[in-house]
């Protein structure tokens, strides 16, 4: 890591500003750290991000997406398309403050053949056309695989992906498909096998609330998005 002397002010402000953000989704729950959390996976870990938790609070939402919203703000965006009901609610947010005042639409994820896909329906379709400018927003990015699905469909349609707007990115990758990413929160944690779990060995005891919150919907459920 680079010592804090030798990193400009601009890089400073922008962990002074991830720290705030990432105190906004600890509040709502979202968040979890200095713990010892079993993940879906099985494997261990000291932090977590539920992803259903982070938009659970409105005025919360709107502020984090006028914050995307504002730095995608130079750039003139037609379309604000997002995917799944928790990215949803933060497009409508980044929408509702980009000073273009982008339309806002939605794709519906889902697996054909084997392969995962996301949709557009016929009257979204129509809303994307040769030159219109698309910002991408996700809630979360793991491997950025939604964000590329995306991509692939605006580009089909023959509209220009101008970046991808999130609340959190577990990669400091500064790019997905090309396009610029911006997230609130740039950060992935490690996770452990049971076997080689640091906080295992100093005799934590296990929080299995996600996974078993996790199994309750999936119960609940027919089939998984
Ligand atoms: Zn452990």
């Amino acid at each position: 890591m680079t010592p804090p002397a030798q990193k400009n002010s601009a890089a400073m402000d922008a962990e002074v500003r991830e720290k705030i953000h990432l105190e906004i989704l600890k509040r709502t729950g979202a968040y979890q750290s200095n713990d010892h959390i079993l993940l879906p996976s099985g494997h261990h870990s000291s932090e977590f991000i539920e992803k259903t938790l982070v938009t659970t609070e409105p005025s919360f939402t709107e502020g984090l997406g006028a914050v995307i919203a504002k730095h995608f703000a130079q750039w003139p965006v037609d379309v604000v398309l997002s995917t799944g009901p928790g990215a949803l609610i933060v497009s409508h947010c980044v929408a509702r403050a980009h000073p273009s005042r982008p339309i806002l639409i939605y794709g519906t994820k889902g697996v054909s053949g084997g392969k995962r896909r996301v949709t557009l329906q016929a009257e979204f379709q129509r809303l994307i056309r040769p030159g219109t400018k698309v910002l991408l927003v996700e809630d979360l990015v793991s491997t950025g695989s939604t964000v590329r699905l995306l991509i692939e469909l605006v580009e089909h349609l023959g509209g220009q992906v101008v970046g991808i707007g999130a609340l959190w990115r577990r990669t400091k990758k500064a790019e997905i498909g090309g396009k610029p990413v911006f997230s609130l929160v740039s950060r992935d944690f490690p996770t452990y096998a049971p076997e080689s779990c640091p906080i295992c060995k100093k005799g934590v005891p296990l929080n299995e609330e996600f996974v078993r919150r996790r199994q309750g919907r999936k119960a609940s459920k027919k089939e998984e998005p």
